[in-house]
């Protein structure tokens, strides 16, 4: 089997390295003279768009899927009629735009921060009547780690926030008092079989995500959360991985925003679940019976951004993954795993890790 995955930078190299257990060959597309997968799969270095590389990459392969999000839907369209093209284009055309993410959670009455659409920059004050202040004015489109993003904290910010991001669709969201941040991960495959991973607590600072700690043990929030993946997922036909980001306040669930791909949130099932969600996202795109989502222990992940001290190197009793980048500020270059048998030496142990890199 030779599965076609856009996109070469981490993801796909945790779906490569993935690969290599259930006997499947990965080709990539991805435009970057060396990306972090060419270490476990032979590289098309073209664009993403580019039409003659898809088409082969559709001839050559059995099934094609992404790491990356921004992969223009009309190309995949276009080759999804030669080749399964796994999770469904439809998915990704609604996740590629805030408006439509948020209508297809209304849709599913999942429930989610009130917003209002911007087209033009007399409706930021229509926004802040109708939702309040603070609100958060993010791009559509090709937003992510929190880039194209805007807090309105006073009327007086409305203007500043339209030079930042205006001339192109926006979206305006209440702003969320949260108390903490989680993300669903769930599969299912093309036999409609689905499972879900505990849920995760997530910590982002400066928009990236700097921590994971998963089990996070709330049977409530959990039951919650897994009536809406489930949803979700039949509701799409959905084939893959799909990451669902949520923010909690008290035991209700508000939905943020969700990937259909595998997610930097679930790192931690690499050494903290039975399968991770890089072989079950192959396991689904492949067609073969999806693996046990059980955990291993009380897993939690800190993410490498911007350089990988030495000190980290010589930690023992976690698990550090460099993605082979060249460091840049910001730059997400690896992560580190720790798994414990409880919650509290967990924490313990993330908290010593970030002492070192954060
Ligand atoms: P996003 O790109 O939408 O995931 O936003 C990045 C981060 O900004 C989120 O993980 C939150 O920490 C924060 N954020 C985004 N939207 C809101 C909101 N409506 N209220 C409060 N915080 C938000």
């Amino acid at each position: 089997m030779r599965v076609g995955i856009i996109g070469a930078g981490q993801l796909g190299q945790m779906l490569g390295f993935a690969a290599r257990n259930l006997d499947i060959e990965c080709r990539f597309l991805d435009p970057s003279p060396s990306p972090p997968a060419g270490v476990c799969g032979e590289i098309i270095q073209r664009p993403f768009d580019d039409a003659a590389s898809l088409d082969e990459l559709a001839r050559t392969c059995d099934v094609i899927t992404y790491e990356f999000e921004n992969v223009p839907v009309a190309a995949l369209q276009r080759i999804a009629t030669d080749v399964p093209v796994y999770p469904p284009v439809d998915a990704l055309r609604q996740a590629q735009d805030r408006l439509f993410e948020k209508q297809l959670f209304t849709a599913l009455d999942i429930p989610l921060p009130g917003y209002h659409a911007i087209q033009a920059s007399d409706d930021c004050a229509i926004a802040a009547d109708k939702l309040g202040l603070p609100m958060v004015v993010k791009t559509r489109r090709l937003g992510y780690d929190g880039k194209g993003q805007v807090v309105v904290r006073e009327p007086n910010d409305l203007g500043t926030a339209w030079k930042a991001v205006g001339g192109q669709a926006l979206i305006a969201e209440q702003w969320v008092d949260f108390d903490m941040e989680i993300s669903a991960i769930g599969v299912r495959n093309a036999a409609g079989e689905i499972r879900t991973y505990p849920l995760t607590r997530n910590v982002h600072r400066e928009g990236i995500l700097r921590t994971s700690a998963a089990p996070l043990d709330n049977a409530v929030l959990e039951r919650k959360a897994s009536g809406f993946m489930h949803h979700m997922l039949e509701h799409l036909q959905y084939v893959g991985v799909l990451a669902l980001e949520l923010f909690v306040c008290g035991d209700e669930l508000l939905a943020n925003e969700f990937a259909p791909r595998v997610h930097n949130s679930g790192h931690w099932t690499i050494e903290g679940s039975a399968t991770s969600q890089f072989e079950n996202h192959l396991r689904a795109v492949a067609g073969l019976p999806l693996g046990s989502t059980r955990s291993r222990g009380h897993a939690g992940m800190v993410n490498l951004i911007g350089e990988i001290p030495n000190a980290a190197r010589e930690l023992t009793a976690i698990h550090l993954h460099d993605y082979g980048k060249t460091p840049r500020p910001g730059r997400k270059l690896g992560h580190i795993t720790v798994v414990a048998d409880t919650a509290t030496s967990r924490d313990e142990l993330v908290d010593s890790v970030n002492e070192i890199v954060n």
